[in-house]
């Protein structure tokens, strides 16, 4: 097992309007991500048009943010509980979650849904307060209510000890306390750093990856989305996509993507607790499992419930 201190893998939840893309956009821009005169013009978290009009959605983006020698992958959530399986699944490629709740609104049903989820996945929460400059902000009660909905839901001890980061985004400010805010980023980056585990992996064991999202691109065609659990992978190397029903298909990765910004980026190669993108066959489903020609061993199937992934 190796453990892969400059990688964090988290999942941003929340309900619809408490600040998601608001918070992604702030994070990339105090990273220095981008640089100073490249406009963000896309707000992260959208979605893409054509993906769209296809059909196949994916509904999340990953947003690679480089923050000092470390990098995070913020996976976005879909709140909406016609989206279950998604959201599982996405769960399963992370190890930790941003829980982003309105300071002054407070947890709504959407807060409810993917918390329930990030709970049952195992996977130890952060909260964000957000929106900490709304006149009626109500801070101390709203994390109160936080921490009753965390009981309520069943969540063990180490998830209960949450630490908690109050922020404004539109107004690009952090910090520890709802009234020692600081125009930076930095505590909420430093709770992720203490607080979400690095991935541990073993990547020198045979390759098991498994296709969690798809993502369509006019070059290459289909592709498929996922987070390797074990070995390692590199652009040319011959593999095995086993299918559903367990027949089994050989291809060679014709192109393999990670993610820089909001940007997928051609990459030569990727090992175990890397999330990236896969090109080189079109036959390609949620739930299948990449891995190498001589240990074909599927991972277990994962749920997959919502309505834009039936097209196949
Ligand atoms: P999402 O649906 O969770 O992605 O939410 P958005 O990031 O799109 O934000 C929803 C609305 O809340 C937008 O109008 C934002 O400008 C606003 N908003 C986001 N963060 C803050 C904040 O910290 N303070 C205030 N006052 N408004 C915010």
């Amino acid at each position: 097992m190796q453990t892969r201190d400059e990688i964090r893998n988290i999942a941003i939840i929340a309900h619809v309007d408490h600040g998601k893309t608001t918070l992604v956009d702030q994070l990339l821009h105090h990273s220095g991500t981008f640089r100073d005169n490249e406009a963000v013009d896309d707000r992260a978290m959208d979605s893409n048009d054509l993906e769209k009009e296809r059909g196949i959605t994916i509904l999340a983006k990953n947003t690679a943010i480089n923050y000092g020698d470390t990098r995070v992958n913020i996976l976005d959530t879909p709140g909406h509980a016609d989206f279950g399986g998604e959201v599982e699944r996405i769960m399963k490629m992370v190890d930790g979650v941003l829980l982003v709740v309105d300071a002054y609104e407070g947890c709504m049903p959407q807060t409810r849904f993917v918390l329930k989820k990030a709970l049952e996945q195992n996977l130890k929460p952060v909260v964000v307060l957000n929106k900490i400059d709304r006149p009626n902000a109500r801070p101390g009660e709203v994390v109160d209510e936080v921490l009753d909905l965390f009981i309520e839901l069943g969540a063990n001890d180490d998830q209960l000890e949450f630490p908690v980061v109050y922020a404004s985004a539109l107004q690009g400010t952090s910090g520890e306390e709802p009234e020692d805010q600081q125009e930076t980023m930095d505590p909420i980056f430093k709770v992720i750093m203490d607080y979400v585990p690095a991935p541990s992996h073993d990547v020198n064991a045979t390759l098991q990856f498994q296709i969690t999202l798809l993502d369509y691109n006019d070059y290459v065609g289909r592709i498929g989305v996922g987070r390797i659990v074990r070995g390692n992978m590199k652009v040319g190397d011959h593999v095995s996509l086993i299918k559903k029903d367990g027949t089994i298909k050989k291809f060679r990765i014709t192109k393999l993507f990670g993610f820089i910004g909001l940007k997928r980026v051609e990459i030569e190669s990727a090992e175990a607790g890397d999330i990236i993108a896969i090109a080189g066959l079109e036959d390609i489903n949620v739930g299948e499992t990449v891995c190498s020609v001589d240990d074909p061993d599927p991972l277990p199937i994962l749920r997959i419930d919502e309505p834009t992934l039936q097209m196949t």
